[in-house]
C-alpha cells in the first residue's frame, strides 16, 4: 500500500486538470500503475509522464489516459476493443471500469509478459497477438476502440467492426505526432469526428497503419 497515497494526489492532479470521468477517475484509484512497469522506474509510477516498458514501448502518460479513456464515454458491461496491450496499464482501467476487454498485442515478447501479468494480477481481459489494424472479427461488433499507437489513419476493420452508436479514439499523424481522433459512428457508414491536437504515440505497425 506505499503507493496509496502517490495514487490519491494523481487522481487529484488529473481532477484539477479538468477530467471529471468518475467512473474513470475511481478506477484509475484502484490500478496500482506500479506494477505495469519496470522495476527500475517504479519511483516515477506515479508521475504523470510516459514511461519505458521495454522493446521501445511506452506507457502513456497517465493525463493522455485519462483524455483518451473519458473520450471513449465507457458504461459498465460495455465491450471494448484495445489495440495495443503494451504493460496492461490501459486495459486494466477498462476491466477495473467494470468492461468486457478483448486486447491485440502484435509483439510476442510483450504478449507474453502481459498474459503472466493479468494471470497473476487477476484482470480478466481477452487477449492475442496479432495484428491489430485488422482488429477481432470474431468479437465484432465492439461498443468503443481504443488505439494506444499512432497510425498514418483510422483502419477500415476498425471502423467496420465498431457498432452503430459506438465511439473509437484513435491517435492518426505522422510517426512523430498525432491528433486524436475521436469517431462517433451515426450509421452503419457514417462517423462524426472530433480532433484533440498534440499528441505524441509510437507507432503502429501492421497492414493498415505503419509497415
Ligand atoms: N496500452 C498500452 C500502451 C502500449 S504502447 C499500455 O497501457 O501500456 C503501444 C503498444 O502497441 C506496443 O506494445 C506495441 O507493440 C503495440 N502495437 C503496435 N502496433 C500494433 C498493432 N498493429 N497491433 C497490436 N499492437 C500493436
Amino acid at each position: 500500500m506505499m503507493y496509496k497515497l502517490q495514487r490519491f494526489e494523481l487522481v487529484e492532479n488529473l481532477r484539477n486538470k479538468g477530467i471529471t470521468d468518475e467512473l474513470f477517475l475511481n478506477a484509475m484509484l484502484n490500478v496500482e500503475r506500479e506494477k505495469y512497469i519496470p522495476s527500475g522506474v517504479r519511483p516515477h509510477a506515479y508521475k504523470d509522464i510516459a514511461l519505458p516498458i521495454g522493446y521501445e514501448q511506452t506507457i502513456s502518460q497517465p493525463y493522455t489516459i485519462a483524455i483518451m479513456t473519458e473520450a471513449l464515454k465507457l458504461k459498465r458491461n460495455e465491450k471494448v476493443l484495445e489495440i495495443g496491450t503494451g504493460s496492461g496499464y490501459q486495459a486494466a482501467l477498462l476491466y477495473e471500469m467494470g468492461a468486457k476487454v478483448y486486447s491485440i498485442e502484435r509483439n510476442m515478447d510483450i504478449y507474453n509478459e502481459v498474459l503472466k501479468r493479468f494471470e497473476k494480477l487477476g484482470i480478466r481481459v481477452h487477449c492475442k497477438c496479432g495484428d491489430g489494424t485488422l482488429g477481432w472479427d470474431a468479437y465484432a461488433p465492439f461498443d468503443k476502440i481504443i488505439v494506444t499507437a499512432g497510425s498514418p489513419g483510422v483502419p477500415d476493420a476498425l471502423k467496420r467492426q465498431l457498432a452503430v452508436n459506438g465511439r473509437m479514439v484513435i491517435p492518426v499523424g505522422n510517426k512523430s505526432s498525432q491528433t486524436l481522433k475521436v469517431l462517433s459512428k451515426t450509421s452503419p457508414d457514417e462517423f462524426e469526428i472530433e480532433e484533440i491536437p498534440q499528441f505524441a504515440f509510437v507507432p503502429l505497425i501492421g497492414r493498415d497503419g505503419w509497415k
